[in-house]
């Protein structure tokens, strides 16, 4: 008997041997056992993760006489058929080569007659999305209502591109991706049955490059027995792939994280001489950089996430070198880079520059590091009379995209930490009373403050855009913005003043009278100027009358989140609101 290469001698004949597919085929499974079958399947998923084979076990199923909890028997003649697709009533059909009108035509002319064998008449048509439109057409009404007999199994990669009315007669199984450890389950399972041993780094290898499909892993393993006589190592596939082994590519990332320039040409000089493709050196590195962030993100548990699991250890000790911002940036660099490189005649220049800029785009300060700063410089100026004046919070040489050197024992954690405890020493004077200004650029904290304790009154608070106006004489003047004396009734009872008093005396350590006043939009005739030139185009200057349309617009603006944020990070307010020009 000839060679039978290894995707198809272990072609997967039993649900049960569906590795990385259970779910589907638990309800394939259970379809049958509750006599439940529809007479339209969809299986839709990426290449080479079963999605025929399930269809053959499912056929199978469905024809083998002795077939027990929906499971068939795998001994008969109609299951060993089904096996060797030679069976008369499971018709497989390739939509990539049968796309035609006539084709389909073909196709269901024979539906009608009776199955030969069995008692269903299955077709399998696999690419189903490469049918042409006026072929769907064809199809559809036998779609819609087949003889009791048949049935259909459609698998696509691409589900996009079938029609909605095709769409809408299937039932839809999604097949997802097979994760690397299931790969390797059976790679192991496949080398046992063989007698062939292996590394267990080349499985990983093997599994990281088959990126989920099964059928990729299998046909990798094929060309390394044939290369290897019996024995495979990781060596073995690197040399039948031609790729990079993933040590190397974490020396090079390890070199980026250290700034190394020298040893950086090096290697890339060492990746040219053997050839390596450098578009594929710029994917590989971003999965390396994208496994850092997971291990940085999800710590221990990250090892079933990351593509490679045998580099754990190290992956993990790169982690505590860079922030995730610093990391990102690099990633989404490399990703320039390797569309660049397809079009470039000197790729080599393009990866080393990028390169390069990794190792320095630690340099760049993150926002949330630049408004601490300013933070910091700026309550060191304000409060003198501070008996500990707050620490800048990144001295000037410090790189502050590389982790310090404390965190590297510490545990895996996410990379930026907005609060800090010096911007609180800043913020939260303890031993000195609040000036004025304090008091009016805290009032949105002690507002956040209040919100856990009296969320009514914390809305009451921000929907009548309140502010501090003056403190004079321990008494502190908070006016709101409305049009009925109700909203101050509101706030003006005891209990609620008291929150007010305890809120600000735990941020400011102040203790404070309060006194509302209210803005009566509705009396006033206020104006302010707004520059509108899209809705006025002639008028340069217009003065309106404010009224509820603008203080929605308002609080609009001060509502948005990204505002939010820049006023939150750089501790300021927003003093004039103007429409954008076009
Ligand atoms: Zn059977």
């Amino acid at each position: 008997m000839g060679y039978e290469v290894l995707a198809l001698k272990y072609r997967p004949q039993t649900f049960d041997d569906c590795v990385g597919q259970e779910e589907v085929a638990k309800t394939l499974k259970n379809s049958i056992t509750q006599d439940r079958v529809g007479h339209a399947y969809l299986f839709t998923g990426p290449r080479g993760v079963g999605k025929t084979s399930l269809a053959r076990i499912f056929a199978k199923a469905l024809v083998c006489p002795n077939a027990a909890n929906g499971n068939s028997c795998n001994n008969c003649e109609q299951c060993f058929e089904v096996s060797k697709c030679i069976h008369m009533d499971v018709i497989e059909f390739d939509g990539a080569s049968n796309n035609k009108v006539e084709d389909i035509r073909d196709l269901i002319a024979n539906v009608d007659y009776q199955p030969t064998k069995s008692t269903f008449k299955i077709y399998i048509i696999d690419e189903v999305h490469m049918v042409t439109q006026q072929a769907f057409n064809a199809l559809l009404k036998t779609l819609e209502e087949p003889p009791p007999h048949v049935k259909f199994i459609f698998a696509t990669t691409e589900i996009q591109k079938l029609p909605e009315t095709i769409l809408s007669r299937c039932q839809i199984l999604g097949f997802k991706q097979i994760q690397a450890i299931d790969i390797i389950k059976r790679l192991k399972y496949i080398c046992e049955k063989e007698n062939i041993t292996i590394e267990e780094n080349a499985l990983q290898f093997i599994a990281a490059k088959a990126r989920g499909a099964h059928r990729d892993s299998q046909s990798l393993l094929d060309q390394a027995i044939a290369y290897a006589d019996g024995n495979i190592t990781t060596q073995t596939i690197i040399e039948i792939t031609g790729s990079i082994a993933d040590n190397e590519l974490i020396e090079l990332i390890d070199h980026i994280f250290s700034s190394d320039h020298n040893q950086l040409f090096n290697k890339v000089h060492q990746f040219i001489q053997k050839g390596f493709d450098l578009g594929e050196i710029c994917e590989r590195l971003m999965e390396i950089l994208r496994d850092i962030i997971v291990v940085q993100e999800c710590g221990e548990e990250s090892i079933d996430y990351i593509s490679n699991a045998f580099y754990f250890d190290q992956i993990k000790a790169l982690s505590v070198k860079v922030r995730r911002d610093g990391i990102q940036y690099m990633i989404q660099m490399l990703s320039d880079t390797r569309n660049k490189i397809k079009y470039s005649n000197v790729p080599r220049v393009l990866l080393e520059m990028t390169l390069i800029r990794m190792c320095h785009s630690s340099d760049l300060i993150a926002l949330a590091d630049i408004a601490k700063e300013i933070k910091s410089n700026k309550y060191t100026n304000e409060s003198t009379t501070q008996t500990q004046s707050a620490p800048t919070s990144q001295s000037r040489n410090e790189n502050p995209l590389m982790r310090k050197p404390s965190t590297e024992t510490a545990a895996p954690n996410p990379a930026i930490t907005h609060e800090e405890p010096q911007s609180q020493i800043a913020t939260k004077p303890t031993n000195t009373k609040a000036s004025e200004s304090q008091l009016i650029s805290g009032w949105p904290s002690i507002v956040e403050d209040i919100t856990s304790k009296d969320p009514i009154l914390a809305s009451i608070l921000k929907k009548n855009l309140s502010k501090v106006t003056q403190v004079i004489d321990n008494q502190i003047t908070i006016e709101l913005t409305g049009d009925n004396e109700r909203i101050i009734n509101s706030v003006n009872t005891d209990t609620r003043k008291q929150s007010v008093t305890s809120a600000i005396f735990n941020r400011f350590n102040e203790s404070l009278k309060i006194q509302y006043i209210l803005n009566n939009i509705s009396d006033k005739k206020k104006t302010v100027e707004i520059d509108d030139r899209i809705s006025l185009p002639d008028k340069k200057d217009v003065k309106i009358s404010i009224g509820e349309s603008l203080r929605m617009e308002e609080e609009k603006v001060l509502s948005d989140p990204d505002i939010k944020k820049v006023i939150d990070q750089f501790d300021c307010e927003v003093i004039n609101i103007k429409k954008k020009e076009n």
